[in-house]
């Protein structure tokens, strides 16, 4: 059986594409990162609990503290704010982390040439999203030529590795109706940039979730504040 990688934060989009993973045939392995974020023990156990869910075997959980003594992100910097109800603003939020997508890759590709896996599944998308710029589609093409020209994925006559962002040209509604459809729990999700228990409602990420959910007729099943 193929094998892939699937970057599971614990968000929903994350957990829609670990679905589309299975839903394509693949062995699903899990990678999940911890890099000092407000939310990080509630993502975690997002990600067990979505590997429970589906009887994920293969885990792999890597602190990237680094990312955290780096900082420049209201993510990880208590002392710079989460932005309420700003999800109109065209400027990128402070929420980005920077180049945390390059960093999380290149683990995975690391990943990916020791345990044979030929794909990596990862959740980006463009459509109702907070315009990072490592989650475009030329970013991420260029990252799997860069990863198959570094690595034994390039060597000739072996196969190539494949970053596959299925959810890159969807609306935050269609995530919702594929995950829908795929039966993914998104009750054992988790979205919010800023709290662990009950989620804001008020961040980027809770805004863009709600609506998606609102758009696709169907009730999210987590508590908001
Ligand atoms: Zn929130």
């Amino acid at each position: 059986m193929k094998k892939a990688i699937v970057l599971l934060s614990g968000g929903m989009d994350s957990a829609v594409v670990a679905a589309v993973a299975l839903n394509d045939g693949y062995d699903v392995a899990a990678l999940h990162l911890n890099y000092g974020q407000r939310t990080q023990s509630r993502e975690l156990q997002a990600f067990y609990d979505l590997c429970e869910y589906y009887s994920i075997q293969e885990k792999l959980i890597v602190d990237i503290e680094y990312l955290n003594q780096i900082g420049g992100t209201s993510l990880i910097d208590k002392s710079i704010p989460i932005p309420k109800n700003a999800v109109e603003n065209t400027q990128i939020p402070n929420t980005y982390v920077p180049f945390r997508n390059g960093n999380i890759l290149a683990i995975a590709v690391s990943w990916a040439e020791v345990i044979g896996a030929d794909a990596i599944y990862i959740g980006a998308n463009t459509i109702d999203s907070s315009g990072y710029p490592d989650t475009s589609k030329e970013f991420l093409e260029a990252f799997e030529l860069a990863a198959n020209l570094g690595t034994k994925f390039g060597i000739a006559g072996s196969s190539k590795l494949k970053i596959k962002a299925p959810l890159i040209d969807l609306s935050k509604k269609d995530i919702v109706l594929t995950g829908k459809e795929l039966n993914v729990p998104f009750e054992l999700t988790w979205s919010c940039y800023e709290d662990n228990e009950i989620a804001c409602g008020e961040c980027d990420s809770c805004l863009l979730r709600l609506r998606g959910f609102q758009e696709a007729g169907a009730i999210d099943p987590i508590p908001y504040r």
